[in-house]
């Protein structure tokens, strides 16, 4: 299968293959790679599929994407990936709240938020590329994190063979707990370092040096290349296809749902990745009526799905749901791609880098909402979201999964459609925020962070996870702090 680029760099002639995708991450041109065509799964396909374990239905679904990867390795490294010892109490598995509402906890792995569905695999699709390709040099992978997806990427990439891995996060801009699950990471592969700003300036910072051809060549002469593992790689997209379809899998096997019955998904978004596989998954064949887009205080989204205007120029606010906390979200570009284009996409974003601003036409923004609706709740309505779920249900949740419950709610009001079951993508472990969930839940926390993981055991009655407990013994290996104009030369330093 070939990839091509968003943004119309006619790479298919040069016969990039997955595996090239992956180790690149980035088109040439700035574009996001996409397949050149999307395969599909049948209605007898997806019967199939509810008969295998997780680890067979994301190898089937990675297997019709990576054509140029060997089948039986990537079912070995699906196997290896969604263990049961790294993915405690399954990969993704669905809590029924009530006959309409599932929720699917995607944050079993070992830094208990989503990014691990697509993280630990996606080291293994890196290695695997790399020996597809040929490649002898060592990948050195870039990471600008406001949180999940450093600690994630970290994990997934410590101690792999022929990688170097080094994560950049805004000194105030994580949890304290994001902060010491970073600042403790094992391998002797791994850096992490703080930069003095926002997230922003830590990922225009990454952008910059990702784009610096002396930086590649300096790179390149010690024998190094630059890779990425934010969500702009499709490395991290076609992992997260597969759980959407086992969702509707286990809905399936459990008699929730008939064969070819359509469900709602309700996904807490950010970059627009979690919620563009889903799409995705959509487009291949599987039976979805509608995704709501649930954004945080941050609605750039709702506002762009309502209007058909994308404009960052707003004020940008920090929540308690700081994985969401986005004003451009990078694989929307991807969703314009395949609604209009690489030209009329490659115009959008020049637009967008140029002003802040793009609109769509009415017939793209038709097209669009015929797919996606989206929400969006404010602070004090997630807090009351966490308090209602566990008053309800007993059923604690996490900022980020309260907001894609709001989103949930204002659809079943709205439309009255209770027929039709809904998945709410549930993104992170309660505790990974127990600091904003004890707040919600009783009215206080208490200021340490560890203190809060008690303090939400014991009100609601279930364990912190074990990664998160053990982070209290662990030796804090990571202290530096540097200016944004540093990462350059702290990068290079890394690479030699
Ligand atoms: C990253 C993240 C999100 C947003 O996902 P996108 O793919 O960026 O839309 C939501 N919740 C949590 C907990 C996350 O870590």
């Amino acid at each position: 299968m070939n990839y091509v680029s968003t943004r119309g760099m006619t790479v298919a002639a040069h016969g990039l293959h997955s595996a090239d995708a992956i180790k690149k991450g980035l088109a040439d041109d700035g574009g996001l790679f996409m397949p050149a065509e999307l395969p599909l799964v049948s209605a007898d396909e997806i019967c199939q599929m509810s008969k295998m374990t997780y680890p067979e239905r994301a190898a089937h679904i990675l297997g019709k994407f990576l054509t140029d990867y060997p089948a039986e390795q990537l079912l070995a490294d699906c196997r290896a990936a969604y263990d049961e010892s790294s993915f405690v109490g399954g990969a993704a598995p669905l809590h029924k709240l009530n006959d309409t509402v599932h929720v699917m906890e995607l944050w079993h792995g070992p830094t208990c938020a989503f990014k691990d569905m697509a993280l630990q695999i996606m080291p293994k699709l890196l290695s695997g590329a790399l020996r597809i390709t040929g490649e002898k040099r060592t990948a050195f992978i870039l990471v600008a994190t406001s949180g999940d997806t450093g600690k994630a990427a970290l994990e997934g990439y410590a101690d792999v063979d022929q990688v170097k891995i080094m994560v950049y996060y805004p000194v105030d801009g994580v949890s304290r707990m994001q902060k010491l699950q970073m600042a403790t990471q094992r391998g002797e592969n791994v850096s992490v370092c703080a930069i003095k700003g926002n997230f922003d300036d830590a990922q225009t910072g990454v952008k910059q040096i990702f784009s610096d051809s002396n930086a590649a060549d300096a790179l390149d002469a010690n024998g190094y290349f630059f890779s990425s593992a934010n969500s702009i790689n499709w490395g991290r997209l076609v992992p997260q296809i597969a759980y959407y379809f086992s969702a509707y899998c286990d809905l399936l096997a459990s008699g929730e749902i008939k064969a070819g019955e359509a469900v709602n998904f309700s996904v807490p978004t950010g970059n627009f990745g979690n919620i563009f596989a889903g799409y995705l998954a959509k487009e291949m064949g599987l039976p979805v009526k509608r995704f709501l887009c649930a954004s945080n205080k941050n609605n750039i989204l709702t506002d762009f799905l309502k209007t058909g205007v994308y404009d960052r120029n707003r004020d940008f606010y920090t929540t308690m749901s700081p994985s969401m906390d986005i004003l451009i979200s990078s694989n929307l570009e991807r969703l314009l791609y395949l609604k209009t284009g690489c030209e009329a996409t490659a115009a959008y974003m020049r637009s967008l880098n140029e002003t802040g601003r793009y609109e769509i036409d009415a017939q793209t923004h038709r097209a669009i909402t015929e797919s996606f609706t989206g929400y969006f709740c404010d602070e004090e309505e997630t807090e009351a979201v966490i308090r209602r779920t566990f008053d309800t249900y007993r059923y604690v949740v996490d900022p980020h999964t309260a907001v894609g419950l709001s989103a949930a709610e204002q659809y079943l009001a709205e439309s009255s459609d209770t027929e039709t079951k809904m998945i709410v993508d549930s993104t992170a472990s309660p505790y990974k925020f127990a600091s904003a969930v004890c707040r919600a839940l009783n009215g206080s926390a208490p200021d340490d962070e560890f203190e809060a993981l008690d303090v939400l055991s014991q009100t609601t009655g279930t364990p912190i996870p074990g990664p998160l407990a053990a982070l209290r013994e662990k030796e804090v290996r990571f202290t530096e702090v540097i200016a944004a104009s540093e990462m350059l030369s702290r990068t290079l330093n890394e690479a030699k």
